[in-house]
């Protein structure tokens, strides 16, 4: 993932500039990964915790991984009491479209922007 600048985006504390950028500066690409993140914070936010991304492009993730693209984040889920994680990873898949892909997993919340066509 590239911004306009042409820096190159590769980096959990990247992910954190792009959820500050003005939405208007992005393409469309980086616009879904806006979203993405907008409404991950914003849902995790509502149930009281801080959001974390534990995991962006870096850190091991299976081959083929869209975290290697800049298109998958992991959220932090050990703040979250257990009976609130599925409704809070239900919650973010119905405010994004069915181009993302929600995971609820055993220490994260795996979301990814994989648009179908
Ligand atoms: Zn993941």
């Amino acid at each position: 993932m590239e911004l306009k600048s042409g820096v190159k985006l590769s980096s959990t504390m990247a992910m954190w500039v792009l959820l500050t950028t003005a939405a208007e500066e992005l393409d469309a690409e980086t616009t879904a990964i806006w979203a993405m993140l907008t409404v991950a914070k914003e849902v995790v936010e509502g149930y009281g915790v801080e959001f974390v991304i534990t995991s962006g492009c870096e850190g091991k993730h299976k081959k083929n991984s869209l975290h290697y693209q800049g298109h998958a984040i992991d959220v932090r889920t050990r703040d979250l009491p257990y009976h609130q994680r599925s409704p809070c990873a239900e919650e973010i898949h119905r405010r994004l479209d069915d181009d993302y892909d929600v995971l609820l997993e055993s220490d994260h919340i795996h979301i990814e922007w994989d648009p179908k066509d």
